[in-house]
């Protein structure tokens, strides 16, 4: 089934790029405040990127799972929103949002991809608590990247977590191989669920992005009416963190940290 394993060479060129995803995401979360809209948000990335010399890697792409090409450089992923939000002029940021930022590029042929979930202002106990288990999630996975593991444990561990702090890892959503292109094999679970019969031993030279995304009331999702935006099925707050990892020699490489 293709997977693609990556030089050192090229794992620093996907680093550059991912490197420029985390700038980016670090100017747009500066600038979340109440009153700016989805909209003003994405005006930043596209800005930014632009700085950078690289290209959005979400902007006119089509992912493979539909056949429409996103419309917009960034997602923005607000409260109830799981992920893919579009950014909107009529969505005003208020205070105790959570902004879920889902940012790609593409930069000298290579890939990065990373997401962030950013508090606005004081957040309640509740939404402190979804944060807290879907970051710890990602620094739980990320341990796990080196080469011998095997992908189900990535998948334990995202779950596990999510049990833990008594949030839901949401279902048929996750991460992915990454590198040429933005989205390769294999696909990287959040849910026991999803994990299919076959498992994959993890490889020096695998790149992957792992993405929890956790939930405060259900594993279930419903799609938005814009045709992109994917929201919890009870509407409950929902909470995104993504790096983008190398499986190297000397163990995980997270290239999307500053
Ligand atoms: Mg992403
Ligand atoms: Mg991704």
């Amino acid at each position: 089934m293709g997977l693609e394993l990556y030089s050192f060479k090229e794992i620093d060129k996907i680093k550059a790029a991912s490197q420029i995803v985390a700038e980016v995401l670090q100017r747009v979360a500066e600038n979340i405040k109440p009153g700016v809209t989805a909209w003003d948000l994405e005006m930043i990335a596209r800005e930014e990127v632009k700085k950078r010399g690289a290209k959005a890697a979400f902007y006119n792409y089509k992912p493979p799972f539909s056949n429409r090409r996103f419309p917009a450089a960034l997602c923005v992923s607000v409260n109830e929103e799981v992920v893919h939000g579009l950014p909107k002029k009529e969505r005003v940021i208020k205070e105790g949002d959570l902004v879920s930022l889902d940012f790609g590029v593409v930069y000298k042929g290579y890939a990065g991809d990373s997401a962030i979930t950013v508090p606005v202002g004081e957040v309640d106990e509740e939404k402190k608590r979804l944060l807290k288990a879907t970051k710890l999630a990602l620094d739980r996975a990320v341990e796990l990247c080196t080469a011998g593991n095997w992908l189900s444990q990535i998948v334990e561990a995202v779950h596990s977590t999510a049990e833990e702090y008594r949030v839901y890892p949401v279902q048929r959503y996750g991460g992915h191989g990454i590198g040429r292109k933005v989205h390769e094999e294999p696909f990287v679970p959040n849910n026991r669920k999803d994990m299919g019969k076959k498992d994959i031993k993890l490889r020096q030279g695998m790149v992957i992005a792992i993405e929890p995304m956790f939930s405060l009331g259900t594993e279930e999702t419903v799609a938005d009416g814009d045709g992109w935006t994917v929201k919890t099925k009870d509407g409950s707050f929902s909470a995104h963190f993504e790096h983008t990892v190398a499986i190297t020699k000397k163990g995980p490489m997270v290239l999307t940290e500053l």
